[in-house]
């Protein structure tokens, strides 16, 4: 019988889901909730082609739970080939370092973890409790951004900080986007047997953006830390940066330090430079049309992104692969290239043609003839990596 997963990304005000089969390489429904804990929220199902969108009257985790469940009861043959819900969630510490099987340990190690992703995990944890009341019965299977970096070795995930830190507050760096490099990493070695035993890079380009180095199918680095701000600059994010400009952001604008860390979340970034938009495209249109401050934005990133690259290349014993994906990996020809051109010293080189009329939402090796890294364009699908681990964890 065809074997479907629920899959479930609950956030603080918006919850994605999809219901995949076929080895979760088939979407029977997919759709999001947002503006959620408003009097705005709305829901929407694309299914076989048709999108519709539905107002909440009560926009909680559980009416949006609900409204799937009761979406599936009118849909029975979706509805009974499911026999299992995954759930993607975010910081799962030094708890998790694989996809589990829910129960009641489980849940309680999510909540542990939320105390370094406070408006994340308590999101998950919310979401799996109605899940498990919408539907009993059913497997429900956690699945960790963070989990993929569990393989750091000590002197690349801590903090030069005293010790005490880590020992008593498990301070580190953890890393995120570990979903998404687990499935490039696998998808890649289908392609390319022998890349488990090869060097990659993997930059995942989104509005949120890390880099991470694969060595032998591991992480061997990463570049966010024990929250998503550090490392590449990002739409909002400022990524690194010497952290005494807490204090000084605090002085001038008279605000406290966990203001002027929401300014470099919230505010910073592609928006904080280009002082119009967070969004890439419209930062690549707004150059196109003589913006000065969108073409810097748009070059601090790549410049950005090309040394945590470099980087992160120091745990490789050579670079044999560099992949681009996420929104912007995956969509900015200017991007890629202006990247791969920082990273010459490693003799990565792209072929302009290739690299511009790339298909869209598909591989793509992009090397010029004569490069040795080879370089590629890999579509991410955290939901269909959850899928799996699901479905292996339940058979
Ligand atoms: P998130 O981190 O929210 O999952 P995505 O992976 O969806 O982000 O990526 C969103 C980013 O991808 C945005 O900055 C968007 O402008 C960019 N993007 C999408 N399509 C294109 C495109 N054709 N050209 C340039 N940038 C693009």
């Amino acid at each position: 019988m065809k074997q479907s997963i629920l899959v479930i990304n609950c956030g603080s005000s918006s919850l994605k889901f999809a219901v995949l089969s076929d080895e979760g390489t088939v979407t029977l429904v997919e759709g999001m909730a947002d503006r959620l804990n408003t009097n705005q929220s709305t829901i929407t199902f694309k299914h076989q082609g048709q999108k519709t969108q539905t107002t909440l009257d009560e926009g909680s985790h559980k009416s949006v739970v609900t409204h799937i469940k009761q979406w599936l009861d009118q849909h029975n043959d979706i509805k009974r080939t499911l026999v299992g819900v995954g759930h993607r969630v975010v910081h799962g510490g030094e708890t998790f370092s694989r996809s589990v099987l829910i129960n009641q340990e489980v849940i309680d190690g999510i909540n542990e973890c939320a105390k370094f992703a406070p408006l994340h995990n308590p999101a998950h944890a919310k979401g799996i409790e109605v899940a498990f009341e919408l539907f009993p019965g059913l497997p429900q299977i956690a699945v960790f951004d963070t989990a993929f970096h569990q393989t750091l070795l000590p002197e690349h995930y801590l903090y030069p900080i005293p010790m005490r830190f880590y020992r008593d507050h498990h301070f580190r760096k953890y890393g995120f986007h570990g979903t998404s490099y687990r499935y490039i990493s696998h998808f890649f070695s289908s392609i390319v047997p022998n890349s488990h035993r090869q060097g990659v890079l993997i930059a995942h380009l989104g509005n949120g953006a890390s880099v991470c180095a694969v060595n032998n199918g591991q992480s061997s680095d990463t570049s966010m830390g024990i929250t998503p701000l550090e490392g590449l600059m990002m739409g909002t994010r400022s990524g690194s940066v010497d952290p005494s400009l807490v204090a000084f952001i605090g002085q001038a604008d008279n605000i406290n330090s966990e203001k002027a860390l929401s300014l470099l979340n919230k505010k910073s970034g592609l928006l904080g430079i280009s002082e119009l938009s967070n969004d890439c495209r419209t930062l690549e249109e707004a150059m196109l049309l003589g913006d000065s401050k969108a073409k810097l934005a748009l070059d601090m990133f790549a410049v950005r992104t090309a040394k945590h690259l470099a980087s992160s290349a120091t745990t490789l014993d050579k670079v044999d692969h560099v992949i681009f994906t996420g929104g912007i990996g995956e969509n900015s020809p200017y991007l890629r290239d202006l990247i791969c051109s920082h990273l010459r010293v490693f003799n990565i080189c792209i072929d302009s043609q290739l690299n511009q009329n790339a298909p869209r939402g598909d591989v793509s090796n992009i090397s010029a003839s004569d490069s040795h890294p080879q370089t590629w364009i890999i579509p991410t699908n955290e939901e269909l990596m959850i899928a799996l681990d699901a479905l292996q964890l339940i058979r």
